[in-house]
């Protein structure tokens, strides 16, 4: 049955992310799979918290690097690289080792089935031994949604076409995100789409029956998201832009700045209409973020929700499974937030892989 694993318990984590799904929309009628499994496993009361900037990619990168932004410069979804400044975060990959390249040099088997196929690149998974979308480019007529991200059902299916007996299964459900963008996260399209993932999430959970034993479900989201009710941008780039030496990117509704800020630049920022806090997050690296309801960068006239800000940290976090192990995990979850920089570890420590050190530093600084 499970040949190709490598533990001797043979033993398997699932990570079955849902972007952008709300812990605080958990619900046993609208979300009963979710319940289910948070039911039998333990649930994080209050969910598990992002990384500072809460957003997709940094967060992605984070759950299978464990890395700290501080060290690879993955802060949110762009990332800094001194001689280059602010690149988009796929483009420059976790730059730390991933628990697929972990699996890899163990001799085990890890699968990644992303609705974003951007997480291919993001999370290192070219290192996985069965990826999908292959080589991350969306087969030609896959179902895609209105961002260009692949549909849950899509997700499913080629869950359900894989060997799912691995070591390290990750699985990537992308919707929420999408519907909460267009229509804001406590609409009823919204609460709807819930409702669809959570039904996709059950199919998935299904696929998991055999080996259902030895399995350690990890039932995550990267971000929550909150309301845009003010469309008018808040015009902190421009600000910045005219601040010497600093350069900024926005990440909806917080804005990353590499440079040094003091008391004269952290002054002009807080005098932005719509600014409401600023905080160093690295050597260098600083976060703004709006006023709830406030944007940086629209990205259409009608974005009904958007993410980045501290507000939107609470992560979805529910440990379930037939393994021996899910009970300990879920004593020392209760109670509990965990960081998203807790889970590789743990993963690791479940599928007993030796450390591996970084081939090489990631190239350029981490500012
Ligand atoms: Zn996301």
């Amino acid at each position: 049955m499970n040949g190709r694993s490598r533990s001797a318990t043979g033993t398997r984590v699932v990570m079955i992310i849902l972007d952008a799904m709300p812990d605080r929309h958990l619900d046993p009628a609208r979300t009963p799979n979710l319940w289910r499994q948070a039911a039998t496993g333990t649930r994080a009361d209050g969910g598990g918290v992002s990384l500072p900037v809460s957003v997709t990619y940094a967060n992605h990168a984070a759950f299978v690097t464990g890395a700290d932004p501080a060290v690879t410069g993955v802060h949110g979804n762009h990332t800094w690289i001194d001689g280059e400044g602010w690149i988009l975060s796929p483009d420059a990959g976790p730059r730390a080792v991933t628990l697929f390249d972990r699996v890899a040099a163990a001799g085990g088997r890890s699968v990644l089935i992303a609705g974003d196929q951007h997480l291919v690149r993001q999370m290192g998974a070219q290192r996985a031994d069965h990826v999908w979308p292959p080589a991350g480019e969306p087969p030609e007529g896959a179902g895609r949604c209105a961002h260009g991200y692949l549909v849950d059902a899509e997700v499913v299916e080629a869950a359900r076409r894989a060997d799912l007996h691995a070591d390290l299964v990750v699985l990537h459900l992308n919707e929420v995100d999408t519907v909460a963008h267009d229509h804001g996260p406590d609409s009823q399209a919204a609460l709807d789409q819930h409702r669809a993932t959570d039904a996709a999430y059950g199919r998935l959970v299904d696929l998991l029956a055999d080996g259902w034993e030895r399995t350690v479900v990890l039932t995550l989201s990267d971000h929550d998201q909150e309301p845009v009710t003010d469309q008018r941008p808040v015009a902190l780039l421009d600000a910045v832009a005219s601040l010497p030496g600093l350069s900024a990117v926005s990440e909806g509704t917080a804005l990353l700045i590499h440079g040094a800020i003091g008391d004269r630049e952290r002054t002009a920022i807080l005098a932005v209409d719509g600014v409401e806090g600023v905080e160093e997050l690295a050597a260098g690296v600083w976060m703004a973020w709006t006023v709830p309801g406030r944007v940086f960068t629209p990205s259409r006239p009608s974005l009904g929700g958007q993410h980045g800000s501290p507000r939107c940290r609470a992560q979805l976090a529910i440990v379930s499974g037939g393994h021996p192990r899910v009970d300990d995990i879920g004593r020392w979850l209760a109670g509990r937030r965990p960081s998203a920089l807790y889970w590789a570890p743990l993963v690791a420590d479940l599928l007993e892989l030796p450390p591996l050190a970084d081939p090489a530093p990631p190239a350029g600084g981490a500012g």
